[in-house]
């Protein structure tokens, strides 16, 4: 059975993301694109709790009355169960908040489907294999932090060991637990070995990790996405012949796996279809913004009526060229689909996870058909920036202090906590703001009663270039970004050492 259109609603797919490695989050856009290009939704978001936008900011871009919101993650656990239901203030199956009604699937990694996409990616990896003489390993982190993703790839072993597919030998191993992946070459006596990692990208473990654990690479190397490790199979190693695939979320059926979640959570709780919503769409507020004159975001040129496009954007260093014959030789795309691309990487390769960075690269002409496509292409340079814009001026937009935001920190990051409010604000001042290469205007204070000391840095209006104010729009920090937690953690650590030392 396959999903029926749902013309008043959104998805929301939510994601872990990365700080570090630009790869984390490319499987959860693809399946947005994928799942996008089925038309079943008025609108297709995916947010991060670790990238932009963050998961409060995700529900300010979604228009629709209705949200089913599905989890890209691999099992039930800390995530699923706790940060995203308090995120997104959800309080069951199905919460009313705001206005919408919010339905919480389960997450992709825990549905019956998934047992079908790990043979499926075994066959593809090692298509002449002899299931007969082959080892089938399910690999995941493993860690007493969470057994629920460790019971996941248990469960999956067992599935596919009783599905008759063949395989002499399915079984289980981790990178921090036993059974060791380490020692994949001691699982069976078989002469081929096939590994699956069950993550959801190929980030910082399966990219990365455990090739070094297997053998195949010396040492941890970069984040890359041309995908070497998984193109190079079969490996020749420790007398047998290992085949690696990428993790089992970067498969593009994983699309199909979050529609199934929601076809599973329609058919056990039945929600009645919602009213279309008559309220003007955020779309007819970006026209509106732009017909009225605005012409920037960030480092971005806003140009109406371009040739024989309604819209084009360009860097606005770009602004001499773009308006020559030709494009003045920028790269045209047209569409919204590579603003991601783009805005992924700066001039010099670094990676721009705190996309209000002041580094965005040049060389590129955007044209779009409409205020849609104009509203997902500057989404994808600057995510939620627009909505927040728009919520701002009717004063509606939440804003979340300092104080807030760390005391929800997870893991390692929840010393930032731990921070002196003398310590934050001089990190404000060594952080944040254009001299520092900060494009956003700090919405937030300390707390409900301590504002951020003066500076350049707390004064700026979030409009680059020194453009008039009535002509941008300018990029708001209503919350803390990860960088600046991150910098908390290590400013508070410091703060700790020199307490100790003195
Ligand atoms: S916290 Fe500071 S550095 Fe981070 S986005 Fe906001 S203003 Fe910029």
């Amino acid at each position: 059975m396959s999903l029926i259109p749902k013309p008043n609603s959104a998805l929301l797919i939510v994601g872990h993301g990365s700080t570090e490695n630009p790869d984390s989050s490319t499987p959860y856009f693809d399946h947005a694109d994928e799942i996008r290009r089925k038309n079943l939704f008025a609108e297709v978001h995916v947010c991060f709790w670790k990238e932009e936008p963050s998961l409060r900011e995700a529900l300010l871009m979604i228009d629709a009355p209705e949200v089913y919101i599905v989890p890209d993650f691999i099992s039930e656990g800390y995530f699923t169960q706790e940060v995203i239901p308090r995120e997104l203030g959800l309080s069951g199956d199905t919460t009313i908040r705001d206005g919408k009604t919010l339905h919480y699937c389960l997450p992709v990694g825990v549905h019956r489907s998934m047992t079908d996409l790990i043979l499926r990616r075994a066959r593809e990896v090692a298509p002449d294999a002899d299931p007969n003489d082959t080892t089938l390993i399910i690999t995941g982190h493993g860690t007493g932090l969470n057994q629920n993703s460790t019971k996941a790839i248990k469960d999956q072993a067992e599935l596919i060991a009783k599905s008759g597919a063949g395989y002499k030998c399915v079984t289980d191993a981790y990178m921090e637990e036993a059974p060791f992946i380490a020692e994949w070459d001691k699982m069976s006596e078989t002469t081929n070995v096939v590994i699956v990692p069950f993550f959801i990208s190929d980030g910082l473990h399966s990219y990365q990790d455990i090739p070094v654990l297997l053998g195949i690479e010396p040492e941890v190397g970069p984040a890359a996405s041309q995908r070497e490790v998984f193109r190079q199979n079969p490996h020749h190693l420790r007398e047998k012949t290992l085949y690696y695939s990428s993790a089992i979320g970067t498969e593009p059926l994983i699309a199909d796996v979050i529609l199934d979640q929601i076809l599973d959570f329609d058919a056990k709780y039945a929600p009645q279809s919602p009213e279309p919503n008559s309220n003007p769409k955020l779309a007819d507020h970006l026209t509106k913004l732009v017909r009225d004159g605005v012409n920037q975001i960030g480092q971005i040129r806003i140009h109406r009526h371009y040739c024989e496009f309604e819209y084009a954007l360009y860097h606005i260093e770009d602004e001499d060229l773009a308006t020559q014959p030709a494009f003045g030789g920028l790269d045209h795309y047209h569409g919204p689909e590579m603003s991601r691309d783009l805005s992924t990487y700066a001039e010099d390769g670094e990676y721009r996870f705190t996309k209000g960075k002041i580094n965005l690269r040049r060389g590129w002409i955007i044209t779009l058909d409409n205020e849609h496509d104009l509203l997902r292409s500057l989404d994808q340079f600057y995510p939620a920036c627009s909505a927040l814009f728009i919520k701002y001026q009717d004063g509606t937009l939440p804003i979340e202090n300092l104080r807030d935001k760390l005391s929800r920190q997870t893991g390692m990051y929840r010393y930032a906590g731990t921070i002196s409010d003398a310590g934050a604000q001089k990190l404000i001042q060594k952080v944040c703001g254009p001299a520092h290469n900060c494009a956003k205007k700090i919405l937030w204070k300390l707390d409900a009663n301590t504002h951020l000391d003066d500076s350049e840095a707390s004064r700026f209006n979030g409009v680059p270039y020194n453009t008039p104010e009535n002509l941008a729009i300018p990029l708001l920090c209503r919350e803390a970004c990860n960088h600046f937690v991150a910098e908390c953690r290590k400013a508070a650590k410091r703060e700790f050492d020199s307490a100790q030392a003195s």
